[in-house]
């Protein structure tokens, strides 16, 4: 078939389902006909096969050692993405009364917030100062103490706003959407109740939803909530209640190998940091390009921005893609542009991307 861009290197800067890394999409190419020896691909086969059961405990083994989750959680691989997770989280926690707190800082706690109301009594503490973007001090939070538990977006994919630290809640129980940021960064998991992650920006393919769940907070849901969305269920059959997305596991195992072997999660976040300081550090210094986030707010994972003069936007975006820059278009919701930058983006592609807009800038002002 005749190839969309003929540029002879791709870099997709797209924000989910994003680049995966080479390497593992290679291995998964090798053994798609004949995984393991076993005749037939991963595929194509029960997910209560030894072959498969063995590859799904080294994966646990794997997530817990690079992210040293402690054994007072439970790790879950679940389906449904981070959007069925904005509606378990309420329906396991808040099932008898009760309320709970919600950071709004972006798109996605927005979303969240807007699902968490169809079952439950919802504080939101507007946290988003404009319009320069920043997350308001911690002496504006309206947090009632009674709160159930706290939730917060870690990384606002689409606006490009990330905490700098961990929200300050007391005991509270912490519920953490980092769908875009797992596996970017260190994190003291002994701080949350819940993390939870969809796959498909930093961990593998759509499909797996990750879950990282404090024991104490499972087997609250009321009894009349369907099973496929009770965490206690889930824990029961080990993630296996029903038939798991079963190449998303694959996938994301080879992943978690490749994270392991390039030197584990802090590695992961030396490169992240490098990565989105060499593009935040172009567009400071350029009186052509604006990021419109405070710098202390300022996402590692997804940079948006804008053409001070907007009209040459389709056309930077048009010569990107000549350039093999890809997927750089704004959400539709925001606008303007947007690099994302996810643990398999090779430091080269942010290089060819800066190159790129320096030339871009030359050229046009
Ligand atoms: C992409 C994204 C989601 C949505 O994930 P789905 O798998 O589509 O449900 C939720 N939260 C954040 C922070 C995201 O980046």
């Amino acid at each position: 078939m005749k190839r969309k861009f003929e540029h002879p290197l791709i870099y997709n800067f797209g924000p989910g389902p994003a680049m995966l890394p080479r390497d593992v999409m290679q291995r998964a190419k090798e053994e798609w006909l004949d995984w393991n020896g076993c005749g037939v691909s991963v595929a194509e086969m029960s997910h209560r096969s030894d072959t498969f059961v063995s590859m799904a405990s080294q994966m646990k083994a794997d997530f817990r050692e690079l992210l040293s989750i402690p054994d007072n959680y439970h790790l879950l691989f679940l389906h449904g993405g981070a959007t069925a997770q904005f509606a378990m989280v309420p329906l396991n926690l808040l099932a008898s009364q009760g309320s709970a707190d919600y950071f709004h800082t972006g798109t996605w706690s927005g979303k969240a917030i807007d699902e968490a109301r169809r079952f439950s009594k919802i504080n939101v503490v507007s946290a988003l100062k404009t319009p320069t973007l920043s997350i308001a001090e911690s002496s504006t939070w309206s947090l009632n103490t009674d709160a159930v538990y706290v939730y917060y977006t870690d990384n606002e994919t689409v606006n490009g706003v990330q905490f700098a630290d961990i929200p300050d809640v007391g005991d509270i129980p912490l519920v953490v959407d980092m769908t875009s940021s797992l596996l970017s960064q260190s994190i003291d998991v002994s701080r949350y109740g819940i993390i939870f992650a969809s796959a498909q920006k930093n961990i593998g393919l759509a499909g797996l939803t990750i879950v990282i769940i404090r024991q104490d907070l499972v087997g609250h849901a009321s009894a009349s909530i369907p099973s496929m969305y009770d965490y206690a269920v889930h824990v029961k059959h080990h993630s296996m209640f029903n038939t798991p997305v079963t190449y998303s596991w694959y996938i994301a195992s080879l992943v978690l190998q490749w994270v392991k072997q390039r030197g584990g999660v802090s590695a992961m976040e030396k490169l992240s940091q490098q990565r989105s300081d060499k593009l935040y550090r172009l567009i400071d210094e350029s009186s052509f390009y604006h990021n419109n986030v405070t710098v202390s707010n300022r996402s590692r994972l997804n940079v948006p921005f804008t053409l001070i003069n907007e009209a040459l936007q389709e056309k930077f975006l048009k010569q990107a893609i000549d350039r093999g820059l890809l997927a750089l278009r704004g959400h539709r919701s925001v606008g303007g542009i947007r690099a994302s930058m996810y643990n398999a983006m090779p430091i080269e592609g942010v290089d060819t991307l800066v190159n790129f807009m320096q030339d871009f800038e030359r050229d046009n002002k």
